[in-house]
């Protein structure tokens, strides 16, 4: 069987590096990336460190709005799935090319498989939740995460045929944070110590494009009381270098500004912070498999689940949710919710049944 993965972002490539060995082994593979993530620190180290093979299309489809983005890559998409005539388009998460992935496969008449299908946060103001839903109603074989994903799907009827075969970022993450969490070195590099600092990510369209939410955000970081790491996404970067903000996080002590970090080094903080502060879904599933408390940025999740478990905490920008959240104890337990490190070879498994 033919696969075409259509991936563009950075937890794709995480995702795809689960996927693609055990699909290599039985199908044949052709990656194209739409180019939507395309500086090196956001792309290319996440294909040399997680093993990931170059892609074999690469359409340099970045910037503009999302609808401009999407029609761009959609049109792109159209004659290298007519040249490359798969038998499967695969697609990933719930970006941009995730949606024009699956939109140009169904129009071509080619059946398309959704990973990490059925995830729902329930806000339709999310350009995320609206591509989940497009793109599950567009798929054929909806492989979920966990049950709750797939109870959404039956729920809105779609017509693909629903698998539940775990989380294939926690096949990753199983296997590179027993590695991390043996190292410290990177901690050096940023003068934080075990236990005793928080890390930070921030890049959602409605926490950094909108300028009020946007010093809010820095707010709430200027008042968290232990030291934080904070890597930069570039957009957030940008949006904070035009407004000026940039120079109060610069001024803040306790804040330590980074760069976009490796999937290694950024596990590493991961697995030996106190805490999580983001804004990101891939980084709230990390964070509870790691056994790091979270605290969430936004007002809604996809991941659900990982609040029911007590290991997450929904604050929005809310600078006294933070701290109660931040003094909050971890809980005991911590059950395996999405899977057990198996679910890539799960996903082909289902792919070769359904659509081989
Ligand atoms: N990540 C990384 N370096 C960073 C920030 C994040 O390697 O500096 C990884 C993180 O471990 C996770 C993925 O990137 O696997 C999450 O990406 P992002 O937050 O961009 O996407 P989202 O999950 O919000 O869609």
């Amino acid at each position: 069987m033919k696969v075409l993965t259509a991936i563009g972002n950075r937890p794709q490539f995480v995702k795809a590096a689960a996927v693609s060995r055990p699909l290599r082994a039985v199908h044949k593979e052709i990656i194209v990336h739409t180019g939507q993530h395309f500086d090196d620190d956001l792309s290319a180290v996440f294909f040399a460190e997680l093993g990931l093979p170059a892609p074999d299309w690469e359409l340099e489809i970045a910037l503009g709005s999302n609808t401009s983005q999407t029609a761009r890559m959609l049109a792109t998409l159209e004659p290298v799935i007519a040249e490359v005539e798969p038998d499967v388009v695969l697609v990933y998460g719930d970006t941009n090319s995730t949606l024009a992935g699956a939109l140009a496969g169904a129009q071509a008449g080619v059946p398309v498989a959704h990973v990490e299908a059925g995830m729902r946060s329930f806000d339709r103001t999310m350009p995320e939740e609206l591509n989940r839903v497009l793109v599950d109603h567009a798929s054929s074989l909806l492989l979920c995460s966990s049950q709750a994903a797939a109870v959404n799907l039956r729920r809105e009827g779609v017509t693909g045929l629903i698998e539940v075969v775990g989380d294939v970022m926690v096949d990753v993450a199983m296997m590179v944070q027993p590695r991390a969490r043996a190292r410290t070195e990177v901690l050096d590099d940023y003068d934080v110590r075990t236990g005793e600092f928080a890390l930070a990510t921030a890049h959602r369209a409605g926490n950094v494009d909108d300028p009020p939410r946007l010093s809010e955000l820095v707010e709430l970081l200027l008042a968290v009381p232990v030291p934080v790491v904070l890597p930069l996404h570039p957009r957030t970067g940008e949006r904070l270098r035009v407004s000026g903000l940039i120079e109060r996080l610069q001024r803040a002590d306790h804040v330590r500004l980074a760069p976009p970090l490796g999937y290694l080094e950024f596990t590493t903080l991961l697995c030996h912070a106190r805490a999580v502060l983001t804004d990101s879904g891939g980084v709230q599933k990390e964070a509870y498999l790691a056994g790091t408390p979270c605290i969430t940025l936004r007002p809604s999740t996809e991941w659900t689940e990982t609040l029911e478990h007590g290991w997450n905490v929904l604050v929005d920008l809310d600078r006294a949710a933070m701290l109660a959240a931040l003094r909050r104890r971890a809980p005991l337990e911590r059950r395996p919710l999405y899977g057990d490190g198996r679910a890539a070879e799960r996903a082909v498994a289902a792919l070769t049944l359904h659509l081989g």
